[in-house]
């Protein structure tokens, strides 16, 4: 069985399981081919760094110079749930076709469309 990755970045997702369960936040990026996803602000671990050369920051100014930093660790798409913009209630996406015979991630419980992963974004 094959998991389709049915969230994509961007998209407000609660965890179902885990230390915690019931807590949302937005998708920061999908790993498909891990079958993860990071989620912001959950799932945090602090991790331990040495003082090293400080590489170029790519991070916008956030201060590494060793210590502890904390990262989201990646979660299993499995515990994470999509959380509809619209009726604002975890939910099913269904897949729909529209007219233009574009393939959409539809809420299950509202019928609203879901944003699609905006490429390049
Ligand atoms: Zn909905």
């Amino acid at each position: 069985m094959a998991a389709k990755a049915y969230v994509v970045k961007g998209d407000t997702v609660m965890i179902r399981r885990g230390k915690e369960r019931g807590k949302r936040g937005t998708v920061k990026a999908v790993q498909i081919e891990a079958g993860t996803a990071t989620v912001e602000g959950a799932n945090v671990v602090k991790r331990h760094t040495k003082q090293q050369a400080s590489r170029s920051s790519n991070m916008g100014g956030a201060s590494q110079t060793g210590g502890i930093i904390e990262k989201e660790a990646p979660l299993p798409l499995s515990v994470l749930q999509y959380v509809c913009e619209k009726c604002k209630a975890p939910s099913r996406l269904r897949r729909g076709r529209s007219t233009d015979g574009a393939v959409h991630r539809i809420c299950a419980r509202c019928g609203e469309p879901a944003r699609e992963s905006a490429k390049g974004a």
